[in-house]
């Protein structure tokens, strides 16, 4: 016969074992959600440090520190992570906050986190490989009225 002892330590591993089981799931559907994914060891190999701290550790970089603040030729910013294109620079403008930003995203180029707040902004994610890209906030240009404010070293530029 179990004892009262015995049926509660058992309860206890069952609902740990079902607690590993459960964690294991949720992080297995995260990584498999997106169509690029990486273990943190294999991004370490494909990206910089800087690279890495803001895409996959969600950094922000310094102000008035990226060199596309000033690129103003014709083209597409894509992903640093996996190259999809997600800014046209023909929606590229200055916010004069230090970062490039943008009014809008390319079409299915980006995901936004139901985390953050007014003030600290939207989070804001690459699409194919979920990396932070940046904020979003409610201050931005005409037509749409949202400023995508994204680290300089979240993108590549492409030229046209
Ligand atoms: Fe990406």
């Amino acid at each position: 016969m179990l004892t009262r002892r015995l049926v509660l330590t058992r309860s206890a591993l069952g609902l740990a074992a079902s607690a590993a089981l459960l964690w294991a799931i949720v992080v297995t559907r995260a990584e498999e959600a997106f169509a690029v994914s990486h273990t943190d060891e294999e991004w370490h190999k494909l990206l910089t440090a800087d690279q890495f701290a803001v895409l996959r550790k969600s950094a922000t970089e310094r102000p008035f520190a990226s060199p596309l603040l000033h690129e103003e030729r014709r083209g597409n910013f894509a992903c640093a992570g996996c190259d999809l294109d997600l800014f046209a620079s023909t929606a590229k403008y200055d916010s004069g906050t230090g970062w490039p930003s943008f009014w809008a995203p390319l079409p299915n180029a980006v995901l936004q986190s139901p985390n953050g707040s007014a003030f600290f902004g939207i989070e804001v994610h690459c699409r194919r490989c979920g990396s932070h890209l940046g904020h979003i906030f409610n201050d931005g240009p005409k037509p749409t009225g949202t400023r995508y404010c994204i680290n300089g070293v979240a993108l590549k530029f492409v030229p046209k």
